[in-house]
């Protein structure tokens, strides 16, 4: 469980991320204990958090990176990641971001589009190189029963519909300057139930087995992220269930032999080892609500307004005091800057600390300094 040094946060400047490097490592090590398949591969989706203390003890547990940006490349190289344990995805991969790919020799392209593996080839080409290639699958799972599945569906920007899958393969086949390594998949995230993943894995099978009667033949298969956290209860859940999410795998996907199985964990990883600390400035009384008015806003940390989200409030300041309920909402310009709404928590008063939980993932990474307002900065449980 995550203990907050009250006493040192006086000191510091607010709002800032406090990350938990000790629930990382267990997490880490959770993850390394239940993945023991060596087949099994884990890529750290770094979109979740690029933070480079954060990279570095991810680099560290031997995890791989999984990028979507040139930038995010860089940042896995900086951090230490071998360029083979680099995958790079993503719909709108430029030029320029290609080159740099192939300048700094990364495991696998996971490819989204006919014209993307066109420019991939040409570019490889050009540099005499040979690029590993995945293609992105969409496994058009049934959505209606799973509404958070919202990339796996058959006509969206993501990846190659089942139908057209077997001309890119082909395709990819009869170029000179990329190698089918394998296929990918993504079909969503915060997914907390087991039978979405049962779902692709049936579609995997089915998938390989077709295309083994045709002669062909992929080294790996790539299953995505997406595993969900528990935001409501994160002291209850401070690790996600990790056993449960790969035996789902080893129980239901028919791995050949000499495969590899990919994963592009981020999430999961991340989320529950980082609290957003805000300061409380005002609280003011409203007819019928009682507002307390925050230093960190959507700008800190914005899957409130922008997904609907909701991360579990502690007033880290008078964890016992009487319980009131509070709207606590941010000082950014905007009618969606607001944390949560009728918040029952322990008395609030000017200049408390506040935790906003569960805010390791998809937080400081998403900042803006929209209001021209200065980034948030990040503290870490250890020196
Ligand atoms: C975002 C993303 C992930 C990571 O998703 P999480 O839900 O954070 O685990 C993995 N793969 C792809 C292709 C993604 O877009």
């Amino acid at each position: 469980m995550t203990r907050f040094p009250i006493d040192e946060f006086k000191a510091l400047q607010t709002p800032f991320y406090f990350y938990d490097l000790n629930l990382l490592d267990q997490t880490l090590n959770e993850i390394k204990r239940t993945a023991r398949d060596t087949r099994y591969k884990v890529h750290y989706a770094i979109k979740a958090n690029a933070n480079p203390g954060i990279l570095r003890r991810i680099q560290a547990a031997g995890l791989g990176v999984d990028c979507v940006s040139g930038g995010e490349i860089m940042a896995a190289v900086e951090a230490g990641f071998k360029p083979e344990q680099i995958v790079f995805a993503g719909v709108g991969k430029s030029d320029r971001e290609i080159e740099l790919a192939l300048e700094k020799c990364i495991g696998c392209f996971n490819v989204e589009s006919e014209p993307e593996l066109h420019v991939i080839n040409e570019i490889a080409k050009t540099m005499d190189k040979k690029a590993n290639i995945a293609i992105r699958v969409n496994p058009n799972i049934d959505a209606h029963t799973h509404e958070y599945i919202t990339t796996g569906l058959a006509e969206n920007k993501f990846g190659i519909n089942l139908e057209q899958l077997n001309e890119i393969i082909n395709l990819v086949n009869s170029l000179d300057n990329v190698k089918l390594e394998g296929l990918h998949f993504h079909i969503g995230s915060q997914i907390t139930e087991t039978e979405p993943f049962v779902m692709l894995c049936q579609t995997i099978n089915k998938l390989q087995d077709e295309y083994e009667a045709l002669g062909i033949r992929f080294s790996t298969i790539n299953v995505g992220g997406g595993l969900g956290i528990d935001y409501a209860t994160p002291d209850k859940h401070p690790i996600p269930d990790f056993e449960s999410y790969f035996k789902t795998f080893r129980n239901h996907l028919r791995l050949r032999e000499d495969q590899q199985l990919h994963f592009e964990l981020g999430r999961s990883v991340v989320a529950q080892c980082g609290s957003l600390i805000t300061k409380v400035l005002y609280v003011k009384e409203g007819i019928t609500k009682r507002f307390a008015i925050v230093d960190a806003g959507m700008t800190d940390l914005i899957r409130p307004a922008l997904y609907n989200a909701h991360h579990k409030i502690e007033n880290i300041s008078n964890p016992n005091g009487e319980m009131h309920h509070y709207d606590v909402v941010g000082p950014i310009c905007e009618s969606s800057d607001c944390f949560g709404k009728e918040e029952l928590l322990p008395s609030i008063s000017r200049g408390d600390l506040l935790a906003l939980r569960s805010a390791g993932a998809y937080g400081e990474i998403m900042a803006s300094q929209y209001n021209c307002r200065t980034l948030p900065h990040s503290v870490f449980s250890e020196k």
